[in-house]
């Protein structure tokens, strides 16, 4: 459930009920190590999203969360179960967005999803009926009218959505999104968002997703994950993380024809100053907190120049797989 739908945020979350726990995990490519202790938790409900610059291996932690990737160490628990063990069982339960049916330029939506939906049917349960009825799927993902197209006439945004409903066909209880929404336009995104707060609402589907886009982080995320050379630097909500950088505001004003601008963590305190000093000559003056994207820049440069190469005492080349 996202906090922008004005309800409680976790009102629907059972704080007990842990659909991801991974600890100590690490990647290593060649002599390149991807993920150096990666440790992350997701209740259900939730709605996670992880960022990071590129290369900083959120897919390569995406792939092995779905079990499509085996780490060189560390413990990974989705639903219960090691990704890489897990049964049919188990997969039908995951969400995952690929691409794969771009080969299936002939076959339109509904076909599509009718025939993938099928694999889905031997899973189903009371609660969770499986797959999600194809009328009703096309219709959720807003690609009722392109139904019976042909693929190779959808447009990009539609094919996004067509990624998605497959990854959704199977009513999974945990989604993952790697970059969803790259190159939708701005219509396209909104009615994704309101997509995924339909998902955690009406199925508590809990959400795993990647994003460049912070905007989109700040309007989906329960919490805000970031990943910067192999480690999560950050973990809370959007508001959380700008309390923790430093001057998370700015006062800008203007007196006497010039332009000021000041940064604080008092905003309040800096302003009653201003008026104290100056009561009649401050205009324009504008008070500005800390956006997400500060935040994010500022904790991945601190995290980029500060020396994290060592390899843990706990975790010598000994032990990695
Ligand atoms: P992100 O999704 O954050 O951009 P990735 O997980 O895709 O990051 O990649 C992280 C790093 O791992 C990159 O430097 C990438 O080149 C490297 N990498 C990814 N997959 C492989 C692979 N199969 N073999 C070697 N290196 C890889």
């Amino acid at each position: 459930m996202s906090a922008a739908l004005g309800e409680a945020v976790g009102a629907h979350r059972h704080p007990g009920e842990r659909v991801v726990d991974v600890r100590g995990l690490w990647m290593r490519y060649g002599d390149h190590d991807v993920l150096r202790g990666v440790d992350l938790r997701m209740h259900r409900g939730e709605v996670v999203v992880l960022l990071g610059p590129n290369g900083a291996g959120k897919t390569t932690t995406i792939e092995i969360l779905e079990g499509f990737r085996r780490p060189s160490a560390g413990t990974v628990e989705v639903l219960d179960a090691d990704p890489l063990r897990a049964d049919e069982a188990w997969r039908a339960r995951v969400g995952v967005v690929l691409q794969s049916w771009r080969d299936h330029a002939r076959w339109t939506p509904r076909d599509l999803l009718d025939h993938l939906g099928a694999y889905y049917a031997p899973f189903a349960t009371e609660q969770r009926p499986r797959p999600v009825p194809t009328e009703e799927l096309l219709d959720l993902v807003g690609l009722s009218a392109a139904a019976h197209q042909r693929l190779l006439t959808l447009s990009g945004g539609q094919r996004r959505r067509l990624d998605v409903a497959v990854g959704i066909v199977g009513r999974p209880e945990l989604l993952f999104l790697d970059e969803p929404t790259a190159g939708f336009d701005p219509q396209a995104k909104r009615e994704f968002h309101e997509l995924v707060h339909r998902l955690t609402d009406l199925e508590g589907t809990t959400v795993l997703l990647t994003t460049h886009d912070l905007t989109e982080a700040e309007k989906l995320a329960d919490r805000i994950l970031i990943l910067a050379r192999g480690r999560i630097v950050a973990d809370g909500s959007a508001d959380g993380l700008a309390r923790r950088i430093r001057a998370s505001a700015e006062v800008r004003w203007t007196r006497g024809g010039q332009r000021f601008v000041h940064a604080t963590t008092d905003a309040t305190g800096f302003v009653r100053q201003l008026l104290d000093e100056h009561p009649s000559g401050v205009e324009e003056l504008e008070v500005r907190r800390a956006s997400l994207e500060d935040t994010y820049l500022e904790l991945v440069r601190a995290h980029l120049e500060s020396d994290l190469d060592a390899v843990p005492d706990s975790l010598d080349g000994e032990q990695l797989r």
